[in-house]
C-alpha cells in the first residue's frame, strides 16, 4: 500500500503462509508512491509492519524495493536492503551502487514487460552490459506473473545469472487476474542448505533457483535434472519379456507438478510411448516391449526422453534418460 499494491504487508505475509512459501520479498516501488496523501512514505515501512508477523509464523521476510526507471536499464529489485529510503536519488547508477554499499543483490525485473517493450521482446541494452561487467547484475526475471521472457533464459545461462520468478502480484493474491489463470503464483524455488534468511542468501548468490510458472519449471539441467529423479519413481527396471509381450511399467509423481514426456528418439530395442503425462501425486502405468519379436538381448537400454515442460533453454526441454535393463527372448 505504501506504493501501487492493494494489500496490507501483514496480509501478503499470511497469504503467502497460507499458499505454503518459505519466503517472499515485499519491493514496493521507490520512485512511485501514488498514495503519499493518504499513507506514510517511508519506504521501509512494508518490512517493518510485516516481519513481526513472518517471524511469528516462521517466514523468511526479505526487505527489498524496486527501482523504477525508464528501459534503459528498466526495473529493477534491489534485495536484502538495510535501508530503502537511501535509494531515493535522481541517478539510477547511484542508486545502484547504493544498494551494493547496502550488501543488496540487484536483479532486472520484467525485462518483456509491454509497458516498456510493446512487442513484449526483452532487449539487452549497454547499460545491462556496463552493470554485468561490475558485477553488479545478479539475476533477471525469466518469468513475472504469468509471462515467461524465453530469450532471457538464454541471458541467464550464459552470462551465469540467477532465473529467477515473481509474482509481482499488486491485488491480493487470489483475486490478482492474471495470476487466477494458474494454480499457484508465478516464484522462484530455491534451493538452500539451511531454512533462514543467511541459508536463502547463499543458494541465491550462488544461484541455485529454478522459476515455477504456471505448468513449467524453468532452470539449469543441473537442479531440472534433480527435481525430476526425486519427484518420479520408476519401477520396475528390468524388463523381462518374451517375444512381443508387453511388460507394464508404473512411473509415481510424488510431486505437485505434472511432468509431461515426449519420446526424443525411438530405441532399437524396446518400443516405448511416443508421450507421457505424469499427474502429480499419481502413478502412471505404460507399456513397453520388444520392437521385434526374434529378439534375443540382456543388455542395458535406454530410453531417451524429454520433460517437455522442465525448460532448459529456449524452446528446449530437459533430457531424461530412463535407464533399463532388458532381457528379451524370441517368441517360442
Ligand atoms: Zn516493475
Amino acid at each position: 500500500v505504501f506504493s501501487d499494491g492493494d494489500v496490507w504487508p501483514t496480509f501478503r505475509v499470511e497469504e503467502a503462509w497460507a499458499e505454503g512459501l518459505d519466503a517472499i520479498a515485499l519491493t514496493d516501488h521507490v520512485e512511485y508512491q501514488p498514495k503519499k496523501d493518504h499513507v506514510s512514505t517511508d519506504r521501509n515501512a512494508s518490512y517493518r509492519l510485516a516481519v513481526k508477523r513472518a517471524e511469528e509464523l516462521g517466514m523468511l521476510l526479505v526487505a527489498g524495493a524496486e527501482l523504477t526507471r525508464r528501459m534503459p536499464p528498466g526495473h529493477m529489485n534491489g534485495l536484502f536492503l538495510q535501508d530503502a529510503n537511501a535509494l531515493a536519488v535522481e541517478d539510477w547508477k547511484a542508486a545502484v551502487a547504493e544498494v551494493r554499499r547496502q550488501g543488496g543483490l540487484i536483479m532486472w525485473n520484467h525485462p518483456g514487460w509491454v509497458g516498456q517493450q510493446p512487442d513484449g521482446i526483452a532487449r539487452w541494452y549497454d547499460d545491462h552490459t556496463a552493470l554485468y561487467e561490475q558485477g553488479a547484475l545478479w539475476g533477471i526475471e525469466v518469468a513475472n506473473q504469468s509471462e515467461v521472457y524465453p530469450e532471457v533464459i538464454e541471458w541467464c545461462r550464459s552470462k551465469n545469472l540467477a532465473m529467477l520468478g515473481s509474482s509481482d502480484t499488486h491485488q491480493p493474491i487470489t483475486t490478482e487476474n492474471r495470476i487466477a489463470r494458474h494454480s499457484h503464483r508465478t516464484m522462484t524455488l530455491v534451493f538452500a542448505r539451511e531454512r533462514s534468511l543467511a541459508g536463502l542468501r547463499e543458494a541465491l548468490v550462488q544461484k541455485r533457483t529454478v522459476v515455477y510458472v504456471g505448468d513449467q519449471l524453468i532452470g539449469a539441467e543441473e537442479w531440472l535434472g534433480q527435481v525430476f529423479k526425486r519427484s518420479v519413481i520408476f519401477s520396475p527396471d528390468t524388463i523381462t519379456a518374451r517375444g512381443r509381450q508387453s511388460v507394464n511399467v508404473s512411473a509415481t509423481n510424488t510431486s505437485e507438478i505434472p511432468f509431461h514426456l515426449s519420446l526424443a528418439a525411438p530405441d532399437a530395442v524396446l518400443h516405448a510411448p511416443q508421450r507421457l503425462t505424469l499427474l502429480p501425486g499419481t502413478t502412471a502405468v505404460f507399456q513397453v516391449r520388444a520392437t521385434a519379436d526374434t529378439l534375443t538381448v540382456d543388455a542395458p537400454v535406454t530410453l531417451r526422453w524429454k520433460v517437455t515442460n522442465l525448460i532448459t533453454g529456449k524452446d528446449r526441454g530437459l533430457e531424461f534418460p530412463l535407464q533399463l535393463r532388458a532381457q528379451l527372448k524370441p517368441s517360442r
